[in-house]
Order: structure tokens, then C-alpha cells, then sequence
């Protein structure tokens, strides 16, 4: 730790990367500081992302256990919902979030500055015209969403714009097809707006295993959401009835009182001064890094979603820490691994994969490779008038049937993915799921009874 500069360890961006790289370092004992230029600290997705995102999606869980109460013999009228109520319950729990990391950062000596944070070289940030020198630079900028440049995009909003929404609308037009457009879609509906989701294909989250899109698909039509196909907007209008969409080949679908772009998510690298500090980045604005996190440049380094790689709070935590137990605790190699980075998709019903799809499963290991699956109705379900179905996907390959990859979609699938995770990383086969005991009676026992 060098004594002439302010800090050892600057962080710019005070999200899930930023804050985990200088608690890290801060425990270790180095001198840290971060700088967000958001009023609060926790970055996307305490302020904006999974937090906020969850607590919705909760709501549209609460809504659809009321509709499946009747089917345990409850006598249930539902007198209303309140948005509101819970958006408002919603914000004071992130400004717990808030506090909480504040001080946390407190007790690891971390130094916090709220302000634009921009490179003046590979050793110094300025932030409104105060500079700050360290040995060491972490980029932890994170993203922002992406709007398409078409007339009327100023009458829809973003995700950030939805956790903005003041009150429920009646009706929805959500454009993309990714997480956040098939997050967003299903619990309005599920809360009982009335969704139209527009994808430019057949599909959405085309890069999941194509059991999981189908079996989402059926499960989202038959919550009442409107999947218009082939649908490529080209520009909105307000007409009297609300905000019409009319796409490329013409066709027009209005009545909207929202339209949410869910398109994807760019690196906020604009306007960060990496030029001027000789960082490169590549022809999208992300930034290369090495397998330690480090860029071009050897004194700075880059974590989370600016980096393009897995753009999910536990990676850029992961990341960051281990950066900081290199570095700062001497832990030679440490760095992260970004293969088999399970992930959920928390729709209606949530779906949870880890690994290789069956179509990149058949691409890496050929004709080597076994599918085991199931699609069954879970007991729960048994009983509800409304009917989900729960699938699952198990991919092997190889002679020892080495586990490449779990799929799986319907109720508590984002609970049941962490525990079979840990036994992929360790190199499970078939045999080891065979030999484990199943807990019974649950959906997650089918996973290791599968023939
Ligand atoms: P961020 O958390 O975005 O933090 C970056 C911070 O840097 C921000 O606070 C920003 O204000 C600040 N900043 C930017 N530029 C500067 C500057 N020049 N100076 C000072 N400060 C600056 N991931 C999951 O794992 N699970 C989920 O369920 C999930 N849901 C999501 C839902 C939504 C709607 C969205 C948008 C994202 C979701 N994500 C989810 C993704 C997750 O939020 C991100 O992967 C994660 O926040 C990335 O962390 P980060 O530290 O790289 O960036
Ligand atoms: P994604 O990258 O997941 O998906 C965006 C999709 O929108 C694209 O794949 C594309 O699908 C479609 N699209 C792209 N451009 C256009 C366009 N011009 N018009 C219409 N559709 C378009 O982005 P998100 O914004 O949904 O999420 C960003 C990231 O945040 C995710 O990748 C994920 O890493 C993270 N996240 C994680 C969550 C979780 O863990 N549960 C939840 C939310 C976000 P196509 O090519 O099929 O049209």
C-alpha cells in the first residue's frame, strides 16, 4: 500500500461491484473510497433493479395465490389493491437498503463521496473539481437502459421510468424480449394490469433453453398477457384512447396508458474520461478486462456490468471481492470464474437455469450428450383452477454423464436452482444426482429421479 497517493483503492460507482470491492479491501485494512453520483448508494439494483423488482414480483405472487385460494376451500373476496400502498412499503425498504450500506461501508473504513466521477489520468478522479488520487482504480459505472431512437419514444418509459409509476396502469404495452421485459410483463398482469408484450421474433429469451421459452410462453398466455410476434416498433403516438405503437410492417396496437422499453442495457462509459486515462473500450462501450478484472491499463481495473459479461448483481459482487482478496490479502490467482453462473428469471412462474442449453450442450459435445426431462403439474397446482405446469431439463454428456446443464421452470424453480448449483461446480454426474436421496414430497425431487 503506497503512502503517496490519498487512497489506495478508488472505486467509481457506488452499485453491487463498487461496494463489495471496497468493504472487501476496507476489512483488509486498505485506505478506500467510493464515489456515486446517485444521492443514495446501492446502484441498480438496490435503487432500481432486483430489489425493487422482487418486491413486485412478490405482489404478483400474492395476487395469484388469492386467485388459487378458492381451490383449498377458502371463501376469498378480494376488495382491491393498492399500487401505492405497496410501492410506497416498497421505497421505505430501499431506504433501509440505503442506510444499511452506509454504514456498513462505515465500519470498513470506506470513504463515500457523492458526485460525477471522471478519470484525469490512471491515478486520479475528479468529481466536481475535487481530484483524488490512488495506486489503484476500480470502474464499477454499471449500465443504463437502452431506448430506440423512434418518433414518440419520449411517451414511453424504461425501467427505471416503471418504478417511478406513481399508480397501476390499466394497460401496458412492454417492448423487448429479454429478463426485464418478461419480468415486468408478467407481474403487471399478474396484479392485474392488462399486458401486451411486443417481441421483434417468435421468442423471447432466446438464449434459455427452448424448453423454458416454450413452456413461459403457454404459461404467460394463459395469464391473459398479449404476445404480439414479429413486432418491431417504429414509432409511438398519443392518440385519444391512449399511446398507440404502430411497427415496421405497419401494424398498429393502441389504447396503451404505458409503454415500457425493455431492450437492453448499455455500458455508461460515455462520459467517464477512460480516454483521457488511455483505458480502451470496445466498439459497444464495454470494457475488456483480463481474468484478474484489470484493463489496458495496469493501475485500473473494471467490475460488473461495464465489463459486458454476466450483467448480474452476484457476479459483479464476486468479482469485486475477489479482486480486493487478491490484492489486498495477498491470495495469489484469486479471480472469478464465469462459467456456470446460475441465474433466474423471475416471470410467472419463475424459471432457473445453470450451464449449457440443450441446442450449445449439442453444439460442444455432439451426439455425447443425454437429455433428461419432465413436465409435470406440482401438487400445489393439483388443487388451483388455474393450472401450471413445472418442467425440467437435465443435460449430461460424456460416458460419466457429467451434468452440463439444469433447466427448469414453475413454482419455487428460483429456489430450487442455488443447492443443485454447487453440486454442478463440483462436477456432478447423473449417478450423483441418482444417488441422493429425494426430498419428498416436493418438485425439486424430481431432479434426481429422473430416468
Ligand atoms: P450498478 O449496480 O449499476 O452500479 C453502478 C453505480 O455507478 C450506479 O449507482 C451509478 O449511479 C454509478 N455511476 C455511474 N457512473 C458514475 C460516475 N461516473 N461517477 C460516480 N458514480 C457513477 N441482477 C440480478 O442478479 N438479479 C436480478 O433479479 C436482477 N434484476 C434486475 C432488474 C432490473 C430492472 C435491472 C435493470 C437489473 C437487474 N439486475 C439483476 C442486474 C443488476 O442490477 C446488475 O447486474 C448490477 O446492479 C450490476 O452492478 P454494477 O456494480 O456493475 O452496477
Ligand atoms: P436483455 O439483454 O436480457 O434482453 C434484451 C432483449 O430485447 C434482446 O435480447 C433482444 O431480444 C430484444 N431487443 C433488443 N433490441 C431491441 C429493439 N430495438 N427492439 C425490440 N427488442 C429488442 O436485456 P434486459 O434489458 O432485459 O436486461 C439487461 C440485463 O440485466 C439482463 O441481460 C440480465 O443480465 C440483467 N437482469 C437480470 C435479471 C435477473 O437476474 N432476474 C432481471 C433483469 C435484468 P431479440 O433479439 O429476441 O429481439
Amino acid at each position: 500500500m503506497s503512502e503517496s497517493y490519498d487512497f489506495d483503492l478508488i472505486a467509481i460507482g457506488g452499485g453491487s461491484g463498487g461496494i463489495a470491492t471496497c468493504n472487501r479491501a476496507g476489512s483488509y485494512g486498505a485506505r478506500t473510497l467510493v464515489i456515486e453520483s446517485d444521492p443514495v448508494l446501492g446502484g441498480t439494483c438496490v435503487n432500481r433493479g432486483c430489489v425493487p423488482k422482487k418486491v413486485m414480483w412478490y405482489g404478483g405472487a400474492m395476487a395469484h395465490a388469492l386467485r388459487d385460494a378458492e381451490g383449498y376451500g377458502f371463501d376469498v373476496t378480494v376488495n382491491g389493491f393498492s399500487w401505492e400502498h405497496l410501492v410506497e412499503k416498497r421505497e421505505s425498504y430501499i431506504s433501509n437498503i440505503n442506510n444499511a450500506y452506509a454504514n456498513y461501508l462505515g465500519k470498513n473504513n470506506v470513504t463515500i463521496v457523492h458526485g460525477y466521477a471522471r478519470l484525469t489520468d490512471a491515478n486520479t478522479v475528479e468529481v466536481d473539481g475535487k481530484r483524488y488520487t490512488a495506486e489503484r482504480i476500480v470502474l464499477a459505472p454499471g449500465g443504463h437502459a437502452r431506448v430506440p431512437d423512434i418518433p414518440g419514444k419520449e411517451l414511453a418509459v424504461t425501467s427505471d421510468g416503471f418504478f417511478h409509476f406513481k399508480s397501476q396502469p390499466k394497460r401496458a404495452l412492454v417492448l423487448g424480449a429479454g429478463y426485464i421485459a418478461v419480468e415486468l410483463a408478467g407481474m403487471m398482469q399478474a396484479m392485474g394490469t392488462d399486458v401486451t408484450l411486443g417481441i421483434r421474433k417468435e421468442s423471447f429469451l432466446r438464449e434459455f433453453d427452448l424448453m423454458l421459452q416454450e413452456k413461459l410462453m403457454d404459461e404467460m398466455l394463459a395469464d391473459g398477457v398479449t404476445i404480439e410476434k414479429q413486432f418491431s416498433v417504429a414509432s409511438l403516438e398519443k392518440l385519444s384512447d391512449g399511446i398507440s405503437a404502430t411497427t415496421e410492417s405497419g401494424k398498429q396496437v393502441g389504447g396503451f396508458d404505458a409503454v415500457v422499453f425493455a431492450i437492453g442495457r448499455s455500458p455508461s462509459t460515455g462520459d467517464l474520461g477512460l480516454e483521457t486515462a488511455g483505458v480502451t473500450v470496445d466498439e459497444r462501450g464495454y470494457i475488456p478486462v483480463d481474468k484478474f478484472q484489470q484493463t489496458n491499463v495496469p493501475s485500473v481495473f473494471a467490475i460488473g456490468d461495464v465489463t459486458g459479461q454476466a450483467e448480474l448483481t452476484p457476479v459483479a459482487i464476486a468479482a469485486g471481492r475477489r479482486l480486493a482478496d487478491r490484492i489486498y490479502d495477498n491470495q495469489e490467482g484469486r479471480h472469478l470464474n464465469y462459467d456456470l453462473i446460475p441465474t433466474v428469471v423471475f416471470s410467472h412462474p419463475p424459471m432457473a437455469t445453470v450451464g449449457l442449453s440443450e441446442t450449445q450442450a449439442r453444439e460442444q459435445h455432439g451426439e455425447s450428450i443425454t437429455v433428461y426431462q419432465t413436465a409435470f403439474t406440482a401438487m400445489y397446482n393439483s388443487f388451483t383452477s388455474h393450472k401450471s405446469k413445472t418442467a425440467m431439463k437435465l443435460i449430461c454428456a460424456g460416458d460419466d454423464e457429467k451434468v452440463v446443464g439444469i433447466h427448469m421452470i414453475g413454482l419455487a424453480a428460483d429456489e430450487m436452482l442455488q443447492g443443485f448449483a454447487v453440486a454442478m461446480r463440483m462436477g456432478a454426474t447423473k449417478r450423483d444426482f441418482d444417488d441422493t436421496i429425494a426430498i419428498h414430497p416436493t418438485s425439486s425431487e424430481e431432479l434426481v429421479t429422473l430416468r
